[in-house]
């Protein structure tokens, strides 16, 4: 038997939940019991599949108070638990709703008539990936386990998620509501493990779906390379927060604010550096700081405040580090600072970063913490330019004196979501359709109506309605170009 897992809460800093992870054989057993439920899933069509999914999206709702509980369990912070629950409930709702939208008729026909080919028509038919897998980091545990599953099973696709380790509290209750709704609970698998676990998941399914860091994202690609499976890899980033000149104060020290101590910046889609023209620049590091002194951490009480701890406790030591780097190259710290531990957990205050240079880990590597390094700029050129100074290309946001001001600078940003006068607006809306730039992703959009073509192969039906052509119509004597000279 492996060694069980030992979680910590990330608010007491003490192991107070431990289960044993998923072993290879275990992942091989589930993968082949959603594979054998994955046929009758698919036969049910979108209709059959639409109304499941909504019975499943009510289970939820029905549980939410202890699934919220565990997830704040693991994540330390509430009001967010409550919004990654109902989030994923209704999600399970768009996709029923939009599935049937997207992908009806199943089936096109269309003619095509030729002296060559004859008449044919044809039809394309969708074909589901039969078991497709997902595995998810611990930033946001509820959300990112089901963001692609939810396309998927629409799709008619058998799911097998990998939650992180991390962050597993929530699977037992979240596995308790597909009770509720027989013809899920057929087709969707949740283990739970470690990295050996996930390779286990790669191993087992016809398409992996992957959120997490680059570095395991690799390899994770290599992994399905080598099976020539399909890979969609969602990963980190380093995203750049422009303010031009003439932009309005107080809208954008709003929004550099939440855009980056959201969920305490463990955020992939967190702004982790802001330019700002250089007319503004002492007046809005003025105002930010005034700002993030105000912002208050999450503790004791849960309920109070708007930072949660650190989810996962060596976390801190890569903000530590890249604040230490800065610091050591010349930085200066205008307000927090410093990851502090309350009652064995880890905490670290919006802290503003100024004289920063990209010198520094902090303005090139992804920190995930609550930080905000800010850096002036003289001219538009200079700016994009240091956006755009990044492997990564995940999103980016430019406030400006006016939304066309703005886009005009967005549109020369490497990245696939541009936030425009505000921050973070691709996790806000679901519907925009992006891409990842860089080492920031690979594949379709996880994004939109058209996401769900992931999970479907397209297969042509090709009718010859007349004769077929003969071998004669292919001799040379047919060709009717001179032979050359
Ligand atoms: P990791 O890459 O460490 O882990 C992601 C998942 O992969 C976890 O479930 C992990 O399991 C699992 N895993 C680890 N090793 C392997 C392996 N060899 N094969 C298969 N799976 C494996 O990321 P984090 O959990 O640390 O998450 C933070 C990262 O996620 C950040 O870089 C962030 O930017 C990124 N992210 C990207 C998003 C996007 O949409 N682009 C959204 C949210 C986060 P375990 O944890 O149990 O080890």
């Amino acid at each position: 038997m492996p060694e069980p897992i030992r979680a910590v809460n990330c608010r007491t800093g003490e192991v107070d939940f431990t289960f044993p992870p998923a072993t290879s054989a275990a992942v091989a057993a589930e993968a082949h019991r959603l594979r054998a439920g994955q046929a009758a899933w698919a036969a049910l069509g979108l209709d059959g599949r639409a109304t499941a999914l909504l019975h499943w999206a009510d289970a939820i709702t029905a549980a939410r108070l202890e699934i919220i509980s565990a997830l704040a369990a693991d994540t330390g912070r509430w009001y967010l638990s409550e919004r990654e629950v109902d989030g994923a409930a209704n999600n399970l709702r768009r996709w029923a709703k939009l599935a049937p939208e997207v992908l009806t008729p199943e089936m096109t026909t269309e003619s095509r008539q030729s002296a060559l080919i004859g008449t044919v028509s044809y039809q394309n038919q969708y074909v589901p990936f039969a078991l497709a897998g997902f595995i998810s980091p611990w930033n946001f545990p509820v959300t990112l386990s089901l963001i692609d599953a939810a396309p998927a099973l629409a799709a008619g696709c058998a799911v097998l998620i990998k939650p992180s380790e991390v962050t597993s509290r929530f699977v037992a209750p979240f596995l308790k509501t597909l009770d509720a709704v027989p013809a899920l609970k057929a087709v969707v698998g949740l283990v739970t493990g470690g990295g050996q676990t996930g390779q286990a998941v790669v191993d087992q399914v016809d398409l992996i779906c992957f959120t997490g860091s680059v570095s395991t994202g690799r390899g994770v690609a290599e992994a399905a390379a080598r099976k020539f499976i399909p890979a969609f890899l969602e990963l980190g980033g380093k995203d750049p927060l422009i303010v031009l000149e003439g932009a309005d104060l107080e809208q954008a020290t709003d929004a550099a604010l939440r855009g980056s101590v959201l969920n305490t910046g463990q955020v992939c889609l967190s702004i982790e550096r802001i330019y700002v023209h250089r007319s503004l620049y002492p007046a809005f590091v003025e105002r930010l700081v005034e700002k993030a002194k105000n912002v208050s951490l999450n503790h004791p009480d849960i309920h109070a405040g708007h930072i949660g701890p650190l989810i996962f406790h060596k976390q801190a030591e890569t903000i530590e580090a890249h604040l230490k780097d800065a610091i050591a190259k010349g930085a200066t710290i205008a307000c927090g600072g410093e990851v502090q531990t309350h009652g064995g957990g880890r905490w670290c205050p919006a802290t503003v970063v100024i004289d920063v240079t990209h010198d520094m880990a902090l303005m090139t590597d992804e920190t995930f913490g609550p930080i905000m390094p800010v850096m002036a700029f003289d001219t538009v050129d200079e700016a994009v330019a240091l956006a755009n100074d990044t492997t990564f290309g995940l999103s980016a946001a430019v406030i400006g004196p006016s939304a066309d001001a703005a886009k005009v600078v967005a549109m020369r940003i490497n990245a696939g979501g541009l936030s425009i006068n505000d921050c973070g607006l691709t996790y806000m809306t679901y519907e925009p359709e992006k891409t990842s730039f860089g080492y920031s992703g690979l594949g379709g959009s996880r994004m939109g109506p058209a996401s769900i073509q992931r999970f479907l192969r397209k297969k042509a039906l090709i009718v010859q309605n007349g004769a077929p052509q003969s071998i004669n119509s292919f001799g040379e004597h047919a060709a009717t170009t001179p032979a050359a000279a």
